[in-house]
């Protein structure tokens, strides 16, 4: 019987350095010590890295809390094999109720509905142990949280319930990435009578406030509370040009590729759909197998650049779904199979993840959770592979000649 033989990879590929994430987590700590809790949002398949295997590095290096936006993220870690506390932070669907209990997620409340829901649920299915809530307390951002004039009410609520148990308040700045930081410390105070408020009410001891993101968390320890929520900073990129990273905390995700074939262009030849390019002279040009089907934007068409051996080397015409042309700069004598840096550290003469946003007119968090599951997540750690995920697992039956290793 043929033995499952690993597939080789494609060119394309994203390399996930898993030191570089604790390492980020290091600065962090620096930032703000303990007592001080970490929750590590890992949304968004964890903006792009891969969810399971940054929760499980984040754990590792501290974090004890992990945080997604929907019910099936959570059920994901679950099925992982992470055992750790989960937050849904955003609203769920009623159906979802029952298999988020029953895999142990803490819920984002904020009305009494679903605070009656969830008791009835948990009552009806005697799941392990008493629901865990987070009250969401809107202090400004107008999307999802209940008034500060509601929250003692549904405080009280879930506190007399035995089946519902209050693990968290929180709440979240709209604004915490802004040059003027006015919107953010007001929104502070008001969550800070909140509290006060609900300290009335009920006993606090127990209860986790959180409010920070990545930008209130690099901007001043006054948001930091008993926990912060850190996204994208523990990534390695910028909230924003207003609030830059702190010092030491590096990109996690780089994405590279191969030059696929190498193009003599004539002056007058134009290059890709639309013929949007037109060389000037004649130049060598390199075919790059990546395109927007892979996150790689078609807004970056004639505008945004590769990493070659230190040098830009900027792209020709469209971006296409599955491949991208680019010029290759005056004397490189590039070929087939040379190493193109496509997002990644901008010290190794790549775009950063910032710089390919801005040259979008998106942010970072876009391009980040852009990536798609056609690129293969390559695992890094102490300069080794530790794990790859891919779209395809080993495959069973090859010819002798066919395996992969390249
Ligand atoms: C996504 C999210 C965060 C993390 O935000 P970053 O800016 O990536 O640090 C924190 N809290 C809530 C409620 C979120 O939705």
């Amino acid at each position: 019987m043929a033995q499952p033989v690993t597939l080789p990879l494609r060119p394309t590929r994203a390399i996930v350095d898993l030191d570089a994430l604790a390492g980020n987590i290091g600065a962090f700590r620096r930032l703000s010590p303990e007592p001080v809790r970490l929750m590590a949002v890992v949304k968004a398949n964890g903006y792009g890295h891969g969810a399971a295997m940054i929760a499980r590095a984040a754990i590792a290096a501290g974090a004890t809390h992990l945080a997604v936006a929907t019910v099936d993220e959570g059920i994901q870690l679950r099925q992982r094999g992470l055992t750790n506390p989960v937050l849904v932070l955003g609203p769920i669907g009623a159906n979802e109720t029952a298999v988020a209990l029953r895999r142990q997620l803490a819920l984002s409340v904020a009305s009494s509905e679903t605070i009656d829901r969830i008791a009835i649920e948990t009552r009806r299915n005697h799941y392990e142990g008493p629901a865990r809530l987070h009250l969401k307390i809107d202090t400004g951002m107008h999307r999802f949280g209940c008034t500060p004039e509601e929250a003692p009410a549904l405080a009280r609520q879930i506190a007399i319930d035995e089946c519902l148990y209050l693990e968290g308040i929180f709440t979240h700045f709209a604004c915490a990435d802004e040059g003027d930081e006015r919107p953010t410390i007001d929104q502070s105070i008001r969550f800070d009578a909140c509290l006060t408020a609900l300290a009335r009410e009920i006993d606090l001891t127990t209860v986790i406030r959180h409010a920070a993101n990545s930008a209130a968390t690099l901007r001043s320890r006054r948001y930091d509370y008993d926990m912060v929520r850190l996204g994208i900073a523990m990534y390695g990129a910028a909230p924003s040009t207003e609030v830059p990273l702190a010092r030491d905390m590096l990109p996690v995700m780089s994405i590279v590729s191969e030059i696929a074939r190498v193009i003599e262009l004539a002056a007058g030849d134009r290059v890709s759909y639309g013929g949007t390019f037109v060389a000037m002279a004649s130049e060598r040009a390199a075919l790059i197998p990546v395109g927007y089907a892979d996150g790689y934007r078609r807004a970056l068409s004639n505008r945004g650049w590769m990493g070659l051996a230190g040098a830009r080397a900027a792209v020709r015409g469209r971006v296409c779904m599955d491949q991208t042309v680019i010029g290759l700069p005056a004397g490189s004598s590039a070929s087939v199979g040379d190493e193109v840096v496509i997002a990644g550290d901008p010290a190794t003469g790549a775009p950063g993840w910032e710089v390919l946003a801005s040259m979008t007119d998106t942010i970072a968090y876009e391009m980040l959770t852009g990536v798609t599951g056609r690129v293969p997540r390559i695992y890094i750690e102490q300069g080794s592979v530790v794990a790859i995920e891919r779209l395809v697992d080993a495959e069973s039956g090859m010819m002798s000649g066919e395996d992969g290793n390249r």
